[in-house]
């Protein structure tokens, strides 16, 4: 079986061919669309490879490849993207993740271009100080290539807001600009906003909840299984079972995954965590390989961690109604061939991940206004733009006899697609 641990980027959805291909079936069936298009937003606008020396604790020197990459930014504003710190990070998936980031801010109409970031580095093998080391060197080395109205980081695959107040703080150095607009996901001492942290995983929750009441399926009565526990997999199991009430029944990280039938206790299982450090052991629970957690009957299945961990044989064996992309690109190619063969609903990474660049945007604009608002308002607003999104993409999946993943590439499609006929590119 080809799991997350072995996987292969050219089978996931991140492949260039796959998405261009997508991109063009896509397009084809948009009335009237101009094919000349196509050769702008399958090419990035820049793309930007950095070698970074950096000293090690022990006295010795590495150097690390770091990356950045601006897909489009058609619509204004500044590009916008995480940036991501993992030993198999490239320029292919880099440049895949970048042109995601395109769609979903078109899709969900705020006002960013897509671009990604990332560093090829195992951060388990370096200290704090060889990642502050490694993260001000980066941000060194992109130099005018972000900047809080050109293109603005935010965390993604192993980064967190610490990182994201060194990026600032380089940044305010070697600019002598002091815009805490710069990069998003800051701790909330410096500039970062309320519900930032909780918000992808939130969004999951709101799209798969509007799918749901379509379904006309009760949300608590589900049982949900996903993989991740990390920022976007801990909050989705947190208000799944918090808020919905629904029975989150299995849970994985990368060691391996905590399951039972009957529900597991998420809130205990954040203490737990905080506490031992892992969720391997959690009491009253199975423990199991992520690839035995992923085919376990359930309804919904959420991949919240790398690409391409939703196989044909998941696909093929999974019970689940719903599977949600809280990941990037968790689903490999063939793997939604059959889920759409087999009838289950996949909502996009387009449409069930932005929740983070929608409160990412907020955060952006708090800082460029020094006013900042409540929780509340934030998650107010998040809900909003989510729910509109879902609206028109679910009408425009049943108008188009399509997926929701063909609607809402569809729509994206046309958002762009109308920025670059009016700006006359
Ligand atoms: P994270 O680093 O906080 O957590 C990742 C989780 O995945 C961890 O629990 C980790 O143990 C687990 N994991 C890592 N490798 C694994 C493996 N081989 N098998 C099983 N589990 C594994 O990352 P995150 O921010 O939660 O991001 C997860 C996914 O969501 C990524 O695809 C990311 O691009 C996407 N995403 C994140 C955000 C965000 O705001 N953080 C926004 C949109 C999309």
């Amino acid at each position: 079986m080809t799991g997350i641990l072995n996987r292969n980027l050219d089978e996931s959805s991140l492949s260039t061919e796959t998405a261009e291909n997508f991109l063009q079936l896509v397009a084809q069936k948009i009335p009237g669309f101009d094919d000349s298009v196509l050769d702008i937003i399958t090419r990035s606008k820049r793309e930007i490879i950095v070698e970074i020396p950096i000293r090690l604790d022990n006295g010795g020197v590495s150097v690390f490849r770091g990356y950045r990459v601006q897909h489009n930014n058609s619509r204004g504003g500044p590009f916008k993207g995480g940036i991501r710190y993992h030993q198999e990070v490239n320029l292919a998936e880099v440049r895949g993740l970048a042109n995601l980031m395109t769609w979903k801010a078109a899709l969900v109409k705020i006002p960013f271009g897509g671009a990604k970031g990332g560093i090829a580095c195992d951060p388990k093998k370096l200290s704090r100080t060889e990642i502050e080391r490694l993260t001000r060197a980066y941000t060194e080395h992109l130099g005018d290539n972000i900047g809080p109205y050109y293109d603005v980081p935010a965390p993604d695959v192993n980064t967190n807001a610490q990182i994201m107040a060194w990026i600032f703080d380089e940044y305010a150095k070697s600019h002598n600009n002091c815009s805490l607009a710069v990069v998003t996901g800051k701790p909330l001492e410096i500039g970062g906003s309320e519900g930032r942290e909780e918000a992808t995983g939130r969004g999951v929750v709101i799209v798969t909840t509007e799918l749901l009441k379509d379904l006309k399926l009760h949300a608590a009565q589900q049982r949900v299984i996903i993989q991740g526990f990390g920022n976007v997999g801990s909050h989705a199991a947190r208000i799944f079972y918090e808020e919905i009430g629904a029975k989150v029944i299995g849970i994985s990280n990368v060691e391996g995954a905590v399951f039972n039938k009957n529900g597991l206790n998420v809130t205990d299982l954040f203490k737990y965590q905080a506490e031992k450090g892992s969720i391997k052991g959690f009491p009253d629970s199975e423990w199991m390989t992520n690839e035995e957690m992923l085919i376990q009957e359930c309804d919904i299945l959420i991949p919240a961690a790398l690409a391409g961990s939703i196989n044909e044989e998941v696909a093929y064996k999974t019970t689940a109604k719903i599977v949600v992309e809280a990941a990037n690109a968790p689903i490999t190619t063939e793997g939604d061939k059959i889920l759409n063969e087999r009838g289950v609903h996949v909502i996009p990474g387009i449409l069930a991940n932005p929740g983070g660049v929608i409160v990412s945007y907020f955060e952006w604009v708090q800082n460029l206004q020094q006013l900042y608002w409540t929780r509340e308002e934030v998650i107010l607003r998040l809900e909003k733009i989510l729910n509109d999104a879902y609206k028109r993409t679910y009408a425009a999946s049943v108008e188009n006899k399509c997926s929701l993943r063909e609607a809402a590439m569809r729509l994206a499609l046309i958002e762009v697609t109308k920025s670059i006929k009016l700006r006359g590119c």
